[in-house]
């Protein structure tokens, strides 16, 4: 199946519904699919063998990703924010690419020699185009490439064919499920795997979407007030970014009944102050990668009132769990010698299904003989299959021969009333192989020594886990969609 057969059941279902945009002056289904047949008529008779977008989230992504599906070529979002050289170093991985960019990030392709184009003149040229029947293609051809975050290696191209983001879609979503008011904010980056999942899953919901191109708390709360919000998803910055403007006060978003949180670890702390700053929003936890075409395992609404509300501590520990995994998704946890671990042991995550693609641009998938895909985060599952994503492997810390998973020093951070945000990173060490670096930005107005940071981690974990070094930061780096940068933390870690 191709993406754009879900395009054609929602207009099949009701061509008239606003798909994109404000209720009463919104872009319906039929004209979203008219648009997008017009953006495929040109892509064709540029002959391109990729659409390559640049481009904050917004109506243009939609028609731009059925436009593509519709012409037979993959859609490439890349990460407007990268410097000149990496984009155009990006652009060496695509293949006579269709450049689309917003305004503001179009000299870096001109300047490379590109035709680039603004997604106002694609929409106008498309609409004016003569367009095309029905997709072209298999299920089996690229429906979308996207660059990996990059955050431990270099970046490269994850292929989502059209059998995995349909069967996502199908495994996951009912079918015009959503009430007539339903409304999502989709302020997640099209470059990032969950905007994909997003536009694919609420069209095929039936929910009208709403966009925030660039993410900023208020204008986020006063979009979800002024639209009539029904749900939404952020990244964890973007929530702490929001719970921090709230200071301690209600949200005040009496439309917004469901809230989304994921693609990287929650801290405890933004999580509780979210939930008593949002009482009558539920919750969803949802993990995954772009590998697995999104989401993989989902933490729900009930699962976290009834972890609030339990006596029980391995039930209340699930409030730190991604929940269990999807419909069609098997998980499995394994050690490194490869056998498979019972419920509560610890080792590295792999999955199997048919939404998993593991698979990148020039290499053959990296699935195993049976499917399975390695994910390289630490994970274990408990006895009801809910799972415990502890960080990714390649993360872990080996001091003096025992590794520690950064995200437990960090968890033991967070709980000090001085600390808003914490980095654990290993620094190379002739001694111990590596050292502990606790990277910590305070809150406004509090503070605190290393000396008294060192003394906390003491209190609450082995010794060996206490920071070898504290280093007091304004900020953190951190990706657009809310990962922490550590491999920049390791390098600028101070010597002794
Ligand atoms: P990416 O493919 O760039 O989206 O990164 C996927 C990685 O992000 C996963 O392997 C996890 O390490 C992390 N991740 C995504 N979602 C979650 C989540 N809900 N909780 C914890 N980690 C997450």
């Amino acid at each position: 199946m191709n993406i754009a057969m879900l395009l054609d059941m929602a207009v099949a279902g009701d061509p008239d519904r606003v798909a994109i945009g404000r209720r009463d002056s919104g872009t319906t289904c039929a004209e979203l699919r008219d648009t997008a047949a017009g953006v495929a008529a040109v892509v064709r008779r540029s002959g391109a063998r990729e659409l390559v977008f640049a481009g904050v989230n917004g109506p243009a992504f939609p028609m731009m990703l059925f436009g593509a599906a519709l012409a037979g070529v993959p859609l490439v979002p890349v990460n407007y924010r990268l410097s000149a050289e990496a984009l155009t170093g990006l652009l060496q991985h695509t293949e006579k690419p269709l450049v689309v960019a917003d305004e503001a990030f179009a000299g870096v392709f001109g300047e490379a020699g590109l035709d680039v184009r603004t997604p106002e003149a694609l929409l106008a040229q498309g609409r004016a185009a003569e367009p095309v029947d029905g997709p072209e293609g298999s299920p089996d051809d690229p429906a979308v490439l996207l660059f990996t975050s990059g955050t431990t290696a270099a970046p490269k191209a994850a292929v989502l064919r059209h059998r995995h983001l349909t069967s996502y879609v199908l495994q996951t979503v009912d079918f015009a499920s959503a009430a007539p008011d339903d409304a999502v904010l989709a302020a997640v980056p099209p470059y990032h795997v969950a905007g994909i999942g997003s536009v694919l899953s609420n069209l095929y919901a039936g929910r009208r979407m709403v966009h925030l191109g660039s993410f900023e708390p208020g204008a986020w709360l006063d979009l979800v007030r002024s639209e009539g919000i029904t749900s939404a998803m952020v990244v964890p910055t973007m929530l702490a970014r929001v719970v921090e403007h709230l200071g301690g006060g209600p949200a005040d978003v009496p439309t917004l009944r469901a809230l989304a949180y994921g693609g990287a670890r929650m801290p405890h702390t933004v999580l509780e102050a979210a939930l008593r700053a949002f009482p009558d929003t539920g919750f969803t936890n949802a993990y995954g990668l772009t590998e697995t075409s999104s989401t993989i395992a989902l933490l729900g609404p009930d699962d976290h009132r009834a972890a609030l509300s339990s006596d029980d501590p391995a039930v209340r520990a699930r409030l730190r769990s991604a929940g269990r995994m999807v419909p069609g998704v098997e998980g499995q946890i394994r050690d490194a010698a490869g056998g498979v671990q019972p419920p509560g042991a610890p080792g590295e995550l792999w999955v199997r299904g048919p939404q998993v693609s593991g698979e990148y641009k020039g290499a053959a998938a990296l699935l195993d003989g049976e499917g399975w895909f390695h994910t390289r985060d630490l994970a274990h599952f408990d006895a009801e299959g809910y799972l415990f994503i502890e960080g990714r492997a390649d993360d872990t810390i080996i001091r003096g021969g025992e590794n520690i998973a950064p995200a437990e020093v960090e968890d033991v951070l967070l709980r000090h009333t001085a600390v808003r945000e914490a980095a654990v990173v290993g620094i190379p060490d002739e001694e111990w192989g590596e050292r502990i670096a606790a990277f910590v930005v305070t809150h406004e107005g509090a503070a605190v020594d290393a000396e008294t940071l060192r003394a906390w981690v003491r209190t609450h974990l082995r010794g060996s886990k206490t920071p070898d070094a504290v280093v007091f930061r304004d900020e953190l780096p951190y990706t657009p969609t809310g990962k922490l940068l550590r491999r920049r933390l390791v390098t600028t870690a101070p010597d002794d």
